[in-house]
């Protein structure tokens, strides 16, 4: 029998727990609609929590909490998501 107890801390994300983590951003993630399977990785994953499902199933990103960090691109399985210059939108 296994006598030892393991204590867990999991971290689940929230939208605004950090503040506007939008400040933060250098590169904005933009979504091409026209690429989007409405797979929802990108919703699942993004680690400020701050991806929606509008009612047609689409992602919409809320820039007031998005940090830019990329994750919600590299997860995409179809490409459907750029990681552009904040300067250049
Ligand atoms: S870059 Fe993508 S994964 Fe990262 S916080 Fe913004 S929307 Fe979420
Ligand atoms: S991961 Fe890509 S294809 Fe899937 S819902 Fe997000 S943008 Fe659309």
């Amino acid at each position: 029998m296994n006598d030892k107890n393991f204590d867990f801390a999991i971290s689940i994300p929230s939208k605004g727990s950090g503040g506007k983590t939008g400040l933060w951003r250098t590169k904005r993630p933009v979504i091409n609609y026209d690429k989007c399977t409405r797979c929802r990785f990108c919703i699942i994953f993004c680690v400020e929590n701050t991806i929606d499902e509008k009612e047609n199933h689409l992602p919409e990103i809320d820039y007031d909490y998005c940090k830019g960090c990329g994750v919600c691109a590299n997860v995409c399985p179809v490409n459907a998501i750029e990681m552009k210059d904040e300067a250049e939108v």
